[in-house]
């Protein structure tokens, strides 16, 4: 991470509710550092993301309630991921909203993820995500929507792929506040997994930053606050990723040898995902 790569906010707590903009709140959880978001208006409550258990989303739920008593409108899902949405079935009858390729994916990357968690016996979710059934949104959009909490609308924009083929991004315009999923990370560098759109994604954050105002708040999937600049930081290894693939996916370069021999801005062994899809999507077959 260069120097240059500042959060705005330097509070690490994991214990409570910090409010990044008007009646905007962000609580960090210890268990892989994931987010969660509170977005209160005159009628209701907005949640994003769910974190990565029924018995975490749980505690989510009762720790919104310790915040409001205005009724949960609508749960979002900035992606697919188990850690964002595992905690779905806590808000029953609440609708959770997603982009349109989450309920397609989620069958597949729920089962890929709680077959993982049987070998994790020392970890401490284990039990819980294994336990857990998954509940998939049920709203979905494929480019906009806005859920209308009174007084204020918050805006759900998906910009295109990147982190997964479903990121979307959560604007409170009145608060100048966005919550970026993990089209955004601020504790980790972003994460290359095997669902990743490696060639995409710095297109789409050049999109996200269209949003964005010198003042703006922007929320990572892990992580504390950062401001545009580090946004646009943040876009320029992404960029270096991208175009490091493409030179040697041209160069007709094996995986391995890309994963080894490229200057990559992030630990070699953890684009490894990366190369391969880039790979993939440079020379479809
Ligand atoms: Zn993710």
């Amino acid at each position: 991470m260069s120097a240059s790569l500042r959060p705005v906010s330097s509070d690490d707590t994991y214990a409570e509710w910090l409010e990044v903009g008007d009646r905007c709140f962000v609580r960090r959880y210890e268990y892989l550092d994931v987010s969660c978001s509170l977005v209160l208006g005159e009628v209701g409550a907005l949640v994003v993301d769910t974190r990565a258990s029924l018995e975490q989303g749980r505690e989510l739920a009762e720790q919104v309630r310790e915040l409001t008593t205005l009724p949960v409108s609508a749960v979002v899902n900035t992606h697919v991921h188990f850690d964002h949405l595992f905690g779905n079935g806590a808000f029953a009858g609440v609708p959770v909203i997603a982009h349109e390729s989450v309920p397609v994916e989620l069958p597949a990357h729920g089962a890929r993820i709680q077959k993982a968690y049987e070998t994790e016996l020392d970890d401490p979710d284990r039990e819980a995500a294994l336990a857990t059934v998954v509940v998939p949104p049920d709203v979905t959009f494929s480019s906009v929507w806005a859920v209308d909490l009174g007084d204020r609308h918050v805006e759900l924009a998906y910009l295109g792929r990147g982190h997964t083929a479903g990121d979307i991004v959560v604007r409170v315009p009145d608060a100048d506040v966005v919550c970026a999923g993990d089209l955004v990370e601020e504790s980790a560098h972003p994460s290359y997994g095997s669902d990743c759109y490696p060639l995409e994604w710095a297109s789409t954050l050049e999109s996200v930053s269209e949003l964005l105002g010198p003042t703006t708040v922007i929320v990572p999937g892990h992580g504390r606050a950062v401001d545009k600049e580090f946004v646009l930081q943040q876009r320029l290894d992404v960029v270096d990723v991208a175009e490091q693939i493409r030179e040697f996916a041209a160069a007709g370069a094996s995986v391995d040898d890309a994963v080894r021999r490229g200057s990559w801005p992030y630990p070699r062994d953890d684009l490894r995902d990366a190369v391969t899809r880039g790979f993939a999507h440079a020379l479809p077959r």
